[in-house]
């Protein structure tokens, strides 16, 4: 029997909008269609095996718990998150999550390090939060261009190096700064993304392409029966105003 092995990284700090709604949803999914399903967790302090793991999963939180997690990516996970994007496993950041994928993320007088793991920083702006719902364009597969719908509240403004790729193009919202029309950042099967909501359960199609990725499947997925799911997915993008 297939296995999908999930790693979900500072479950209880790095958790707002109920974050922790994305493994549920991969959960099920797995269930669903006969994969076996397991929920590893790495806490501060956990040493991170990069093997153990085919998706390794941040959720969003709180400039102060960022802050221990911040350090703690940086002294004890660092090389091993590399490790493991290196071999293909996918790495999901949300939110607080996403902005310690790139290299740093300023806070007034105090510059948290990040991971590393794909070229971009953010600053924490003194100007209103980025709050509300949000709908992003994006092209997974070349030639086929679909949507992600969720809700996003940063008050840090994101910046992607010219030689990184944006997870998508804002439709509606504001994205990684508010400014340059770009959302989230995708290096492979490395993704961070602003999208709260949970991100999988209203976008259900997304969570089936990380599972086919951190699978390693060429194919698609068997298909569900997806009714709630895709209504819940017309109903995030009706809130963002794309129907
Ligand atoms: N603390 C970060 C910010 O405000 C991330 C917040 C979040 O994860 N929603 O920018």
């Amino acid at each position: 029997m297939p296995e999908l092995r999930v790693c979900a990284l500072y479950p209880e700090l790095m958790n707002i909008y109920a974050d922790r709604g994305n493994l549920l949803l991969l959960q099920r999914r797995c269930e669903w269609r006969g994969i076996s399903f397991t929920l590893l967790r790495s806490d501060l302090g956990d040493e991170l095996d990069p093997e153990a793991a085919d998706l390794f999963y941040i959720g969003g939180g709180q400039d102060r718990d960022q802050r221990l997690c911040a350090l703690d990516l940086a002294e004890v996970k660092r090389d091993a998150l590399h490790a493991a994007a290196d071999r293909g496993a996918v790495v999901l950041a949300v939110c607080g999550g996403y902005q310690l994928l790139g290299h740093s993320y300023q806070l007034g007088d105090e510059q948290l390090p990040g991971v590393g793991l794909v070229d971009l920083h953010t600053v924490r702006s003194d100007g209103p939060r980025l709050i509300g719902n949000v709908a992003i364009e994006v092209e997974l597969e070349p030639g086929r261009p679909r949507v992600l719908a969720g809700f996003e509240n940063h008050g840090g403004r994101t910046h992607l190096a010219s030689s990184a790729t944006p997870l998508g193009r804002v439709l509606r919202g504001h994205g990684n700064n508010g400014e340059d029309g770009l959302e989230g950042v995708r290096r492979g099967t490395v993704i961070g993304t602003y999208l709260h909501g949970p991100l999988l359960p209203k976008n259900a199609w997304f969570a089936d392409w990380l599972m086919a990725a951190a699978l390693g499947l060429t194919g698609p997925l068997d298909p569900l029966d997806d009714e709630l799911e895709d209504a819940a997915h017309r109903e995030a993008r009706r809130a963002a105003g794309v129907s």
